[in-house]
């Protein structure tokens, strides 16, 4: 069963720079997947695309059986709901603690007060921060942040977790210890992740679905795909 189905999209932003070409991809539901290339490559368009961020000036693009495009402005929050985001910048509330940051989204949909702290305890404990939870985010290191922020993403069980550079500003080891927390939600929640990076290593190291991106067009997909210089 694909999650999502992308048909003879384009996106051409309003300057005139044409971001995404005639791409076409359908991705199952489950895959972890990257989405890689060089600077200006159209990754951040194409993942902007899934959640409405951006709409494309041309074709389909379907999320859940969703037509992400055709959404009014008033239905986004039924994509919005299927879907958890993690950006490189970490995006947590500085005055929250990090129970608090986790359990906001939940508190904002009216869900109960017991489920959310059982849901709470249950993603913070997959990102293995249960220990924190009456910190505040400046007390936390980048990539203690990067964790509560994709505990954030997860804790209301979306079907996509979609990841902008999500070890951009991470040293190696800190940015495996992301790619290990995102495999086993992957793995244990049967999320379907795509993460958009340039860190070459990571790549090549986890071996998972790789697509790659050349000036706005798709070069390949590759089941265990490697980081494809040459492409880029
Ligand atoms: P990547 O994430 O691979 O670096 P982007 O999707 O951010 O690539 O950008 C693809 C192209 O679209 C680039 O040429 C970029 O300058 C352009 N672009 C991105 N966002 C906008 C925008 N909001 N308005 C105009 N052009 C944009």
């Amino acid at each position: 069963m694909d999650l999502i189905r992308i048909k003879n999209v384009e996106k051409k932003y309003k300057n005139g720079v044409t971001a995404i070409y005639d791409l076409n991809l359908a991705i199952e539901k489950g895959s972890f997947v990257f989405v890689i290339g060089g600077s200006g490559s159209g990754k951040s368009t194409l993942i902007k695309m899934l959640y409405r961020e951006e709409k494309p000036t041309k074709g389909q693009v379907i999320v859940g059986g969703l037509d992400v495009a055709k959404l009014k402005n008033k239905k986004v929050y039924k994509l919005r709901r299927k879907l958890g985001i993690v950006f490189q910048d970490y995006r947590l509330l500085p005055k929250l603690t990090v129970y608090e940051n986790v359990a906001f989204a939940l508190e904002v949909i009216g869900e109960k007060k017991d489920s959310i702290r059982i849901k709470v305890l249950k993603a913070l404990e997959e990102v293995g921060l249960k220990n924190k939870v009456h910190s505040y985010p400046d007390q936390l290191s980048g990539g203690e942040q990067q964790r509560v922020a994709i505990a954030r993403a997860i804790v209301n069980d979306p079907k996509l977790l979609l990841c902008d550079e999500p070890t951009g500003n991470l040293d190696p080891d800190r940015s495996m210890e992301i790619m290990k927390v995102l495999e086993d939600i992957n793995k244990s929640r049967g999320t379907t992740i795509i993460m958009a990076t340039h860190d070459k290593e990571i790549v090549n190291k986890m071996k998972k679905q790789v697509i790659t991106l050349k000036d706005g067009h798709l070069v390949n997909f590759k089941q265990k795909g490697k980081y494809d210089n040459e492409a880029i």
